[in-house]
């Protein structure tokens, strides 16, 4: 069984496919999936997603609710409340994303602190994990979080494209590590071929991040490069090649630690 903690499965680009890319999912063994909320209606659509197809998909979909660093200049003390409401929702098991972002820069560093801020308040009081997005913002993300580090909820930070010296700080602070198909690219996923021997087994999540971040592993990748969560085995396997461990000690691994940390088993959908 695989569980992928990372799917946009509210993008546009799935809108008329959600139930066939959930039937491939079943068929190529990812039983589990982590719906990623980015903004509060983005939040709401991943939410409805896990309640519509509940029925069809028992024990399947789950939902983080969240706004998006790049979003958070719209982050205000109404969706502050809005969110609030949203962790209230069944499907939701982690609050996010959120985090920061300097790479973009989509939005103003002291508005997405602030917003930032507001998301670990809210995921104390309702006892959620953090699903975090961080890009060339380490420093200023460690020190936030050093800040609360006596209160800090559980947290994974999601897609880590990180140095060494970020992974070590990450894990020192016992944050856990979602690695998607950024791994499986020869140009761009070197470093992180190089260090994910590092992340130790019992700290490692693994995700699509669909519709982006195809695996470039695949032998035969859709014609719209269209990412979705029945690839996952090949960020598997390219995770296991260079750890040197096999595919199956490492899927039975991650996805009981995605079953843990996002607490699957008293979910409720
Ligand atoms: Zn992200």
């Amino acid at each position: 069984m695989l569980i992928d903690i990372g799917v946009n499965l509210s993008n546009s680009r799935f809108q008329k496919s959600i139930e066939d890319v959930l039937l491939r999912a079943k068929s190529a063994g990812v039983e589990k999936m982590i719906l990623t909320g980015t903004s509060i209606s983005d939040s709401e659509s991943v939410i409805s997603i896990c309640k519509q197809y509940k029925d069809q998909f028992p024990n399947s979909l789950y939902a983080t609710a969240g706004v998006h660093p790049h979003d958070a200049d719209k982050f205000n003390a109404d969706s502050a409340n809005k969110l609030d409401q949203l962790c209230k929702e069944k499907p939701v098991v982690a609050v996010g994303e959120t985090g920061l972002d300097f790479n973009r820069h989509l939005s103003d560093p002291t508005k997405q602190e602030r917003a930032f801020e507001s998301h670990i308040e809210i995921a104390l009081k309702h006892d959620l994990p953090l699903f975090l997005h961080e890009r060339d913002a380490a420093k200023r993300q460690l020190d936030i979080i050093r800040s609360h580090v006596n209160q800090f909820p559980k947290s994974v930070i999601h897609c880590f494209t990180g140095d060494k010296k970020t992974l070590f700080s990450y894990l020192d602070l016992d944050l856990y590590i979602g690695i998607t198909g950024w791994i499986c690219d020869e140009r761009r996923g070197l470093d992180l071929q190089n260090l994910v021997k590092n992340i130790p087994l019992d700290r490692l999540m693994i995700e699509t991040d669909a519709p982006y971040l195809i695996p470039r592993t695949m032998p035969n990748p859709p014609k719209n490069k269209c990412n979705e969560p029945s690839f996952l085995k090949y960020v598997i396997d390219e995770i296991a090649h260079h750890r040197e461990e096999s595919s199956e000690v490492l899927e039975v691994a991650t996805s009981s630690t995605a079953i843990e940390f996002f607490n699957l088993n008293n979910a409720n959908q």
